[in-house]
């Protein structure tokens, strides 16, 4: 794997008696999109101020591109970008307006305010003063600014917070965009555990200002193998033989026209044994794996911070 872009390292923040984030480490691999979760109160946001530069931590260290931010902060943080709460614009300006001062200070390359007006969907708006936008149309701008320039890395607390499902949509297609053209490495905190599965490569989960598990999400789910899905060339008489032999493996009928059965990799050969011995070999197979939402409860034990 390649070295990492960001590295947290022992990282403390305590407000009074609350310890909110407790030493924690993390790496994010350049060119990956990073996905910070954790239950509510669990140290999320505290982390991504510190990397904001909004707060400081008591302890522990940040680099990027192994630049210190603390001590080199104007060198390091020359291409980050970090979203967080409400992004401020100058309300008398219309969006494109805003955007585009903002293009000017990054030096950003023609036509970047436009493209990004436009994947954020925000065009038919863009002439209206930001002062009159909801709160769903500011965190499109707000996204929309933090991509401009070409930033190494963006840091986005709870990106799809307010959003509608198109610009959700928009959003999901704009990251993994940016991610594959332009190299942009990403660091986002979401409670929407399907998008961060769908939308990451690794994944922190942190609890109580601890991290409890860290990696590539394949990596983390691979061990946790829940059941099997399997057709047959009669499924009606395999799920039969399936619910008298091995009752505890719940078989039952799932969509598609498979047949699912619960149980650990210790279940498979009960379960082909079953299918031969009623003379319905399955003619497909596959495991079943924890979503990270599982994963994720188990690993929190579902509860707040
Ligand atoms: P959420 O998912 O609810 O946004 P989070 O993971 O972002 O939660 P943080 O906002 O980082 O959590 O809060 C971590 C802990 O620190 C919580 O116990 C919170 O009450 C506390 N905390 C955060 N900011 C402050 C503050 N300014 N003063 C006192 N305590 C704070």
């Amino acid at each position: 794997m390649t070295e990492a872009l960001l590295e947290i390292r022992g990282l403390t923040k305590h407000y009074g008696a609350v310890k909110a984030l407790q030493g924690i480490d993390l790496s994010v691999h350049a060119g990956t999109v990073y996905g910070f979760i954790g239950p509510n109160g669990a140290g999320k946001t505290t982390a991504i101020r510190i990397l904001a530069g909004l707060i400081r931590p008591n302890a522990g260290t940040v680099t990027l591109g192994g630049l210190d931010l603390a001590t080199k902060r104007t060198e390091a943080a020359a291409g980050l970008r970090a979203l967080v709460e409400v992004p401020a614009f100058y309300p008398g300006l219309s969006g494109r307006q805003n955007l585009t001062v903002f293009a000017k200070l990054a030096r950003a390359a023609r036509g970047e305010v436009e493209r990004l007006l436009t994947a954020v969907g925000l065009n038919h708006a863009a002439d209206r003063a930001v002062g009159g936008y909801s709160l769903g149309m500011r965190q499109r701008l707000g996204i929309a600014q933090a991509l401009v320039g070409k930033p190494s890395l963006v840091v986005l607390d709870e990106p799809m917070n307010g959003l509608d499902p198109a610009a959700i949509h928009l959003v999901r297609e704009l990251i993994q965009t940016e991610r594959r053209e332009r190299g942009v490495t990403f660091f986002l905190s979401s409670h929407l555990l399907h998008d961060v599965e769908t939308l990451c490569d690794e994944v922190g989960i942190i609890h109580r200002g601890e991290i409890v598990a860290e990696g590539r999400i394949t990596d983390l789910l691979s061990g946790s193998v829940s059941g099997y899905s399997l057709q047959t060339a009669d499924n009606v008489a395999a799920l039969g033989a399936l619910q008298d032999a091995l009752p505890a493996a719940n078989a039952r009928n799932a969509e598609g026209g498979e047949i699912h059965v619960d149980g650990d990799e210790a279940t498979l050969p009960a379960v082909t044994r079953t299918l031969l011995q009623a003379g319905l070999p399955a003619n497909t197979i596959r495991p079943l794996r924890d979503t990270l939402e599982r994963y994720f409860i188990e690993k929190t034990e579902g509860v707040m911070g």
